[in-house]
């Protein structure tokens, strides 16, 4: 079943569908990734609409962007329907943002010039800096409130019912992968007028449990952590609240213990580049310090062209062969291997050096995702593997040797 149509003349049957209770086990079950759609009662839509109950990236994507994925081009495999792709960073970065603040700035420009009434995005919580409060922004402040990642897993479509409630014609809304993926299975059902999409990749997400996990494995002081990424460079970079940077090398991780830290949802994810947005905006393709746009349609060009003014850009670029790293990578993972931390550190230069880079770094990324996930589909839900599991995935899986 491909998304869900309208129903223009009765009053739409999902306003009589009840929310799920906080807490209650999800129609996807482990694989819920807590988007929030199952907060409203959009549920109704929720067998079509889920990413984890119903893969449906072709119906979507010719819905979306006038077209599929053209499978005998490796550039739209790994980075979905395009037009354009660039490294970009604001020409002033806004402070505290996760990187220079691309995503906050169209959010704003967008709200400014009454192109949209309200932006659908992530503050956190006042006790806590990493658990995600989804909002629907009304003003400039209230989107600058929501910078920076809640690398959580946030239910950001649970504030889906005050969008129509609202009577709101004009939406922004910003998210990751499986939060558009539902989003734009019952957009239709918004009662709006226009719609805006800009996504940000993602990966690797965690309960606010799991993130805890994570911090007190890796970081040396887990409690003052403000921000952290996992950087093009091999390294993950931990800034805390005395401004500091603190660096640990990709391969230093404590695998063995944070193997069942990222959410089933992740492990089973195949939409890393966030192929039904509009506009996607993260760094993983560009030089260190510089962000990646993927601009997928019309809608998405006019999105970028807002800031323009306030960027500097270049081409992106790709450079080295990741296959081979890819492939020593996936038995090392697999066993949950854990270099000494002066091996990881070497390896990490080493790999800096003559590593992958630009595009070539995010294929490597890709790969290296793409590959764990099928793996973990294969082996935890063998009866989802073919129809979860989209062809584009294969492909790019395919082009390695897997461990049974
Ligand atoms: C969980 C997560 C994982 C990511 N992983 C990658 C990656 O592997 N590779 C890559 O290239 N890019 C990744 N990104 C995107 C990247 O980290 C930046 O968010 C992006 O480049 C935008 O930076 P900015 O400075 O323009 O954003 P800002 O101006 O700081 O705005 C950030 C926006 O992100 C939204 N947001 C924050 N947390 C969440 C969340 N949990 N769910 C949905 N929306 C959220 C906020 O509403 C805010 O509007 C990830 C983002 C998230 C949220």
């Amino acid at each position: 079943m491909t998304a869900v149509s309208p129903n223009s003349k009765q009053q739409p049957k999902h306003q009589k569908a009840r929310a799920l209770k906080p807490g209650s086990r999800r129609p996807a079950k482990e694989l819920c990734s807590e988007c929030g759609l199952c907060d409203t009662y959009y549920i109704h839509y929720v067998k079509e609409a889920c990413a984890f109950l119903n893969q449906q990236f072709d119906a979507l994507e010719t819905q979306t962007h006038g077209r599929r994925r053209d499978l005998t081009k490796e550039d739209d495999w790994y980075f979905g329907v395009h037009q354009d792709m660039m490294a970009a960073r604001k020409q002033h970065p806004i402070e505290g943002a996760q990187w220079t603040g691309i995503v906050s700035a169209i959010a704003i420009e967008m709200l400014n010039r009454g192109l949209v009434e309200g932006v659908v995005c992530v503050q956190n919580t006042k006790e806590d800096r990493f658990q995600p409060m989804p909002v629907i922004a009304r003003t400039p402040e209230e989107i600058l409130a929501a910078r920076v990642n809640k690398p959580t897993l946030s239910p950001n479509l649970s504030v889906l019912e005050q969008v129509e409630q609202s009577g709101l014609k004009r939406l922004l809304v910003i998210g990751v992968g499986c939060q558009i993926q539902a989003l734009r299975a019952v957009q239709d059902q918004l009662g709006l007028e226009k719609l805006y999409v800009l996504g940000t990749p993602c990966v690797d997400n965690v309960t606010r449990e799991g993130l805890q996990k994570f911090l007190e494995t890796t970081s040396r002081s887990p409690d003052t952590v403000v921000h952290y990424e996992f950087m093009q460079d091999f390294r993950i970079h931990f800034k805390h609240e005395d401004g500091s940077t603190e660096m640990v090398p990709f391969f230093g991780l404590k695998t063995n213990q944070l193997k069942d830290v990222f959410a089933p949802s992740c492990m089973s994810c195949f939409d890393y580049v966030n192929g039904l947005a509009d506009l996607v905006v993260g760094y993983m393709g560009a030089p260190f310090g510089w962000q990646w746009i993927v601009v997928r349609n019309e809608t998405g060009k006019a999105m970028l062209d807002l800031v323009m003014d306030q960027l500097e850009t270049q081409p992106v670029m790709s450079q080295g062969d990741r296959r081979q790293a890819v492939q020593q990578s996936i038995p090392a993972y697999d066993r949950g291997v854990t270099l000494p931390m002066w091996a990881a550190k070497l390896m990490g230069v080493v790999i800096e050096r003559i590593g992958p880079k630009g595009l070539e770094y995010a294929r490597f990324s890709i790969d290296s995702h793409f590959t764990r996930n099928y793996l973990y589909v294969k082996r935890n839900h063998p009866e989802k593997l073919e129809a979860h599991v989209p062809e584009f995935a294969k492909r790019i899986v395919g082009q390695y040797k897997l461990p049974e």
